[in-house]
């Protein structure tokens, strides 16, 4: 018998895995494959707190005032991320040099202002530039655009390193965190879960469902439904090449996210469509590729300079409301949920600790409410 059992070991698993552990709990963490291996290492290492340009045009105002809880969410996010890069032995690779996204026409400077009252009202601290503004700031961006925002709170880190350093600190805390242990079946035992996988049963009082797009399938076996999406999209990286992209960018004309990492490469992604395959397992498009690579060159002229090396899809996990969903299933006592959609990578780290404090029964560590992110009953 263990405290808690943790399904799923990508960033939202590790980091809750990481937060008990450290309180002194006997944390097990099942994962049918192996560690950060889905979507918590496939992504583009985005640290966000603005709200996301295509939701908010997509969906309009309705949708925005229902989404604003969300914004202290990720602002708490970014601040546990710069913690944790103090306190890991492992390089995050963490930067916060902020955000910027770039109008190129008049109808875009306006959805950029728009949303931007929003942001400036929730204490973002975003602010308006115009093109002179945008170009003190960021002169590697083309003159083509007209303007933009610059939300000081974003940044960056490494997919590749940050679930595994927080699986490590997390096993150096006490956690045992099972590979390939594929969870089939939840059965009430008591007022605890008895877990079956394909390596073995396991009983807990406590179980945190941190399953990623498959949270929903979990949820199921205990009778609760989740209201969840999973989207193939995909991303690509070119060889490294000498310092260019200084902030995380965006664009208002479509979907864009371009960095550059700490090795010098060039992450250009933003969410574009990617085939679905079998098992998961999608690959990439190619007229997504190429209309996502035209548009960062509309951006960046001077990315041309860097090849491409390598392009990969991945399924990311949504909600329709774009809200996290954290807390204790409502008629499952002891059944906890960490999902955060769409910007999971960055919200990871912060909804470990906040479940993990749930978990222990603890009020979590954050002067937000987290009502709006309680699963529904
Ligand atoms: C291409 C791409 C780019 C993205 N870019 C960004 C970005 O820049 N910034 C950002 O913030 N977010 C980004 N995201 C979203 C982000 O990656 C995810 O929201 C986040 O990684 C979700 O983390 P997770 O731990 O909940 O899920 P996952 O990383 O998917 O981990 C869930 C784990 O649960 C395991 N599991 C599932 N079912 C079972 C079972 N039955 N038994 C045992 N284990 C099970 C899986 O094997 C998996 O390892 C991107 C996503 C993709 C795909």
């Amino acid at each position: 018998m263990t405290d808690v059992i943790v399904i799923g070991g990508g960033i939202a698993g590790c980091s809750t895995a990481m937060f008990l552990a450290e309180d002194g709990a006997d944390v097990l963490l099942l994962e049918r494959g192996d560690l950060n291996a889905q979507a918590s290492g496939l992504n583009a290492g985005s640290l966000h707190a603005q709200i996301q340009h295509e939701p908010f045009v997509e969906y309009g105002e309705d949708w925005v005032r229902d989404y604003l809880p969300a914004l202290p969410f990720y602002r708490y996010a970014i601040d546990t991320w710069e913690q944790l890069s103090n306190t890991l032995d492992d390089d995050l690779e963490f930067v916060r040099n902020g955000g910027i996204i770039v109008a190129a026409t008049d109808e875009q400077m306006r959805q950029v202002e728009a949303k931007t009252k929003y942001e400036a009202e929730s204490g973002l601290g975003t602010e308006l530039l115009d093109a002179a503004a945008l170009n003190d700031l960021a002169p590697y961006i083309s003159d083509a655009m007209i303007g933009g925002a610059f939300c000081p709170l974003e940044g960056k880190a490494s997919p590749l390193n940050s679930t595994t350093a927080l699986a490590a600190a997390a096993t150096s805390a006490g956690a045992r965190l099972r590979r390939d242990s594929e969870v089939l079946g939840i059965e009430r035992n008591g007022s605890g879960f008895r877990v079956s996988t394909t390596d073995g049963r396991f009983e807990a009082p406590r179980l945190v469902n941190a399953a990623g797009v498959d949270a929903g399938r979990i949820a199921e076996l205990v009778g609760v439904r989740l209201d969840i999406q999973a989207f193939p999209i995909q991303l690509s990286v070119t060889e490294p090449t000498t310092p260019l992209i200084r902030h995380l960018l965006y664009s208002a004309a479509d979907m864009l996210t371009l960095k550059q990492s700490q090795a010098g490469t060039i992450l250009i992604g933003g969410g574009w469509p990617a085939e679905p395959g079998p098992q998961g397992r999608p690959s990439v498009n190619i007229d997504s590729l190429a209309a996502n690579l035209a548009l960062a060159a509309e951006v960046v002229p001077d990315i041309d300079r860097a090849r491409l090396v390598r392009s990969w899809a991945g399924v990311v996990n949504g909600t329709h409301d774009w809200l996290p969903i954290l807390g204790e299933a409502p008629g499952v006592p002891g059944f906890f949920i960490n999902y955060v959609p769409w910007m999971g990578f960055t919200g990871g780290p912060a909804s470990g600790r906040i479940v993990a404090s749930q978990v222990q029964g603890k009020a979590p560590p954050v002067d937000f409410d987290l009502a709006p992110f309680a699963p529904a009953t």
